[in-house]
């Protein structure tokens, strides 16, 4: 693992300096920036490592009622198939849009926030984003054929694998010795 950790809590990478925005709507600024995962982004199945790089390509955009962040976070997804158990190891982009709204607006209990010192923090933001488009069942591949539910041999690598009729299963043992390379 090769990046480097300039603070040990990594989420310090996600506040945002706001300052340039000097609060008038319609000023625009661009921020690019390669940051450290935090830690558990993502569920059980698949998720991004924790350390792992994540880059951002926003657009920070003052509005009336706060700052408008729009852009990307383009980062490696690691897991488990659903169905075969292979590891999973995809690069994906996540959409990220939400409106920090200033500290006298008023807005929903939760809503976020630019806070005092005029940054935002994205790392809510981008939880959510990826949390919401993690796949409920991940798969190595759409259309992914699974174990055998009879002797668990991954059906990807065996596509001819079959059990014919039940066959008595002395005889199934014999013909396994003879064929089954493990
Ligand atoms: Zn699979
Ligand atoms: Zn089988």
């Amino acid at each position: 693992m090769n990046t480097h950790h300039r603070r040990s809590d990594a989420s310090g990478d996600l506040l945002i300096e706001t300052h340039d925005l000097k609060r008038r709507a319609g000023q625009m600024i661009q921020v690019a920036r390669d940051l450290p995962a935090p830690e558990k982004l993502g569920v059980d199945m698949i998720g991004v490592p924790e350390g792992s790089p994540i880059g951002l390509d926003l657009r920070l955009e003052s509005v009336i009622e706060g700052i408008l962040v729009t852009g990307t976070a383009t980062t490696t997804l690691a897991g488990e198939c659903s169905r075969c158990l292979n590891p999973i190891e995809e690069t994906t982009s996540f959409d990220l849009q939400e409106l920090y709204f200033y500290p006298d607006r008023e807005a929903g209990e939760d809503a976020y926030r630019v806070s005092g010192e005029e940054t935002v923090d994205l790392e809510p933001v981008l939880r959510e984003a990826v949390v919401l488009s993690l796949p409920f069942r991940p798969l190595c591949m759409p259309d992914c054929a699974g174990l055998c539910p009879e002797c668990g041999v991954n059906l990807n690598d065996h596509p001819d694998h079959d059990h014919e009729e039940r066959i008595d299963p002395r005889w199934a043992a014999l013909r396994d010795l003879g064929t089954e390379e493990s």
